[in-house]
């Protein structure tokens, strides 16, 4: 499904390296967690693989499906069927989410050659979708994000991902903490789209989201570089001895 390999990425306005040289291959229908110190370029990789600017990538390259990704325009990227669920979702005032999410499904339709959705089967699919994940649909009638609570915004994701159905989902969850709802709400609503045909990245600092969502591979990263990869246990050594333990060892 995602296949980066040897990845070098600096920033763009200093020369400062980030990402050493990233390997990482995720298969189709499992979930991979990534761990690590602050710091080490979690964030940084999920960035690039969305196409966010500010980074150059000086080496190496990252494939979906066998297509390279990091030449493509953020939207191709989703075309491709790559999602990324922000830390901090942006608010939009003055556009109604749902607008939002049928413009976006639409953008994505068209990539792939698809018709567009019309506006009555694209309300049968909100209503569909909220109500398999529990969510209310009124949510959709207001502005994007705009006053939505920490638990409405994750729920908003979730939703997202639900109705874009992507390949490929990349969460990059605070390291300041989602409150034990929020964490419930974001566990519950991967776990309910987990598929044979469906892949998740979950980037977290903590162990904790890991108790709700049990990956299938746990990657640590550190200093811009997987350094260990693993079980689920992994998750468990990090969360019993803290990060320092295990990166004394692989140093040794
Ligand atoms: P993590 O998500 O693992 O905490 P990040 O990817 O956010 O790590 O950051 C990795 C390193 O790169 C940090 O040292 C961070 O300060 C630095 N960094 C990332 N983006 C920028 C940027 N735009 N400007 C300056 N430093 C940055
Ligand atoms: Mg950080
Ligand atoms: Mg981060």
């Amino acid at each position: 499904m995602l296949e980066i390999k040897n990845l070098h990425v600096k920033l763009e306005d200093e020369d400062k390296v980030i990402l050493k040289g990233v390997n990482l291959t995720v298969e189709a229908g499992k979930v991979h967690a990534i761990m690590g110190p602050n710091g080490s370029g979690k964030s940084t990789l999920s960035y690039v693989l969305s196409g966010r600017g500010g980074y150059v990538v000086t080496d190496g390259s990252a494939t979906m499906d066998g297509h390279e990704l990091l030449g493509m325009e953020p939207e191709e990227r989703a075309a491709a069927g790559l999602f990324l669920a922000f830390q901090y979702p942006v608010e939009i005032p003055g556009v109604g989410n749902m607008t939002f999410l049928r413009t976006a499904l639409n953008a994505q339709r068209k990539a792939r050659g698809e018709d567009e959705i019309s506006a009555g089967d694209f309300l049968k699919l909100v209503r569909e979708k909220a109500k398999a994940l529990k969510i209310d649909a009124d949510m959709m009638k207001r502005p994007v994000n705009v006053g939505f609570s920490g638990g409405e915004k994750k729920r908003n994701e979730i939703l997202q991902m639900a109705i874009l159905e992507p390949k490929m989902c990349i969460l990059d969850e605070t390291d300041s903490g989602l409150d034990v709802d929020a964490l419930k709400l974001v566990s519950d609503g991967v776990n309910a789209l987990r598929d044979a045909g469906r892949s998740f990245l979950v980037i977290t600092h903590y162990q904790r989201l890991l108790d709700h969502i049990t990956p299938d591979v746990v990657h640590i990263m550190a200093n811009g570089r997987i350094v260990k990869t693993g079980g689920p246990e992994l998750a468990l050594e990090v969360e019993k001895n803290g990060y320092a333990d295990l990166l004394d060892a692989e140093a040794v």
